[in-house]
């Protein structure tokens, strides 16, 4: 498969391939908004005794996805805003919670696969899934092209697939097989660091006969393994039918609620970044509360925390008491809250730097100890196009940021902000400090907007249109 653009980001405080566990916590805070979810029908009432599995409450424009109790324990849907709050938590016998309302016609319609679809949703599984083109939620009764599994996980600080899979083989194996059995003959392409190595024969050996998989392998590159640039490189066709991806811990999810029927409440996340005194894997449950995490692992006062990668997370701010059902990591950066003295005569020894513009570029490369400082001021875009060499998606985002600078959308649209897959490489090679990501996904959602605007509008029309119609009918037929 051929690339292009891409970079690899050298940082201190790269997770190590180890999973600690945390200690069971008494209080559980369940934010009741993800990045792609919003859980806006409760279906627990305040003070209620609830058991792990338990369904709290649904995301109803997302097939209504649920969101699980992690542990038996009492409701508390008042106490702090935006989160279900579990108190007196217990780690009880798990209860799988089956829905058997919309079993049978789906049972008459998809058969076992159907069956077999529907319990992913239903046991917390299918939140690992993603559509490869857009990364929202797939439709579990829907019929994919194909399949993309990846063990990867390129940006720097995010939960590593080697280390979800250690002494896991087995779990992730029979997660394969059980994926097959949800298809009727597409592919499975399973994107790998390097398929000749002794591990992917491991899984060939476990799988042969079982599960029809193709192994991909790719450079290990930063964004390389985004599965919109993926499922272009395998030529899956956007207008060919829905891709489903999922990484690792999506597959160990299938083999959990599928093989085990167990719903699945608990998640391997990262924990990495300058700014923690051991940067590793913890295994928790969704709610975990952050406080927690940030007692025993960070060690900087005063310290800026990420939910996600260093690219592409989120800021997480004081109102976010516990973890989201979709954390995939934490990454936590000092955060700078002085002026650098005489910051700008400093020859860059220890910055790297996209251009060869600091001293460090004499040296090998290094790791960088990064923090929320900018070193430097933002300025206008002095058109270098570091931004467009590493673009993978081949678009020019320097170009766009004058467009929108200048509120030209149409051209921006025509300059194909649609295909930015949001990996956030041009913000940070940019060195006028341009957040070129942000623009390109506000105008996005911009578009996206007048579109349906535009749509809406055109429906209004027709309607009118055809009550017009039926009004002179009318009258005809009157007279
Ligand atoms: S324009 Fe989009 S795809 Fe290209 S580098 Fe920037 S964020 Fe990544
Ligand atoms: S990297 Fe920044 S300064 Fe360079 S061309 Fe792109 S937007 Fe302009």
């Amino acid at each position: 498969m051929k690339f292009r653009g891409g970079h690899n980001i050298l940082l201190q405080g790269r997770p190590e391939g180890m999973i600690k566990l945390m200690p069971e916590p008494e209080v559980l805070y369940l934010p009741l908004r993800s990045r792609r979810f919003s859980f806006g029908e409760l279906c627990v009432e305040e003070g209620q005794q609830v058991n792990g599995g338990d369904v709290l409450a649904r995301d109803l424009d997302n097939y209504s996805v649920p969101l699980l109790a992690p542990r038996a324990g009492r409701v508390r849907l008042t106490e702090r805003e935006g989160h279900i709050v579990l108190e007196d938590v217990a780690r009880l016998a798990e209860h799988a919670e089956i829905d058997d309302e919309d079993l049978p016609h789906i049972a008459q319609e998809m058969g076992a696969s159907g069956i077999k679809r529907y319990r992913l949703l239903t046991l917390g599984a299918w939140q690992f899934f993603y559509d490869a083109y857009s990364g929202s939620l797939p439709d579990p009764l829907g019929r994919p092209q194909a399949i993309i599994v990846s063990t990867l996980s390129l940006e720097p600080f995010l939960a590593r697939g080697d280390a979800q899979l250690h002494n896991r083989l087995l779990n992730f194996t029979r997660g394969l097989e059980q994926l097959q059995s949800l298809l009727e003959y597409q592919p499975i392409y399973l994107v790998m660091p390097d398929i000749k190595s002794e591990f992917a024969n491991l899984i060939r050996n476990h799988i042969r006969g079982y599960a029809s998989v193709k192994m991909v392998s790719i450079p290990l590159t930063y964004p390389y393994d985004d599965f919109s640039i993926l499922a272009r490189r395998l030529g899956l066709k956007r207008s060919e039918g829905p891709v489903w991806s999922v990484r690792t811990e999506g597959v160990l999810a299938v083999d959990r609620a599928l093989t085990l029927s167990k719903p699945c409440l608990v998640r391997i996340i990262s924990i990495g970044g300058t700014g923690v005194n051991y940067s590793t894997h913890i295994s928790v449950m969704p709610g975990y509360p952050i406080q927690r995490i940030r007692d025993k692992y960070i060690f900087e006062p005063v310290s800026r925390i990420i939910n996600g990668g260093i690219l592409t997370g989120e800021r997480l701010g004081p109102e976010a008491l516990g973890l989201d059902t979709e954390c995939r990591g934490l990454t936590v950066l000092p955060e700078l809250q002085d002026r650098e003295f005489l910051g700008f005569i400093r020859p860059g020894w220890d910055r790297s730097c996209y251009a060869a513009c600091y001293l460090s570029s004499l040296r090998d490369k290094f790791r960088e100890r990064l923090s929320t400082g900018l070193h430097g001021e933002g300025r206008p875009c002095v058109s270098c196009n570091f931004c467009e060499d590493v673009c993978p998606a081949g678009i020019t985002p320097h170009l766009i940021h004058k467009y929108l600078y200048r509120d030209l959308i149409e051209e921006a649209e025509q300059a194909r902000v649609d295909l930015c897959i949001e990996c956030g490489l041009c913000s940070y090679v940019c060195p006028s400090k341009i957040d070129l990501r942000s623009q390109i996904i506000d105008s996005k959602v911009l578009i996206a907007k007048e579109k349906e605007e535009i749509r809406k509008e055109q429906l209004r029309q027709e309607e009118l249109r055809k009550q017009e119609e039926a009004r002179k009918q009318a009258e005809e037929n009157s007279k």
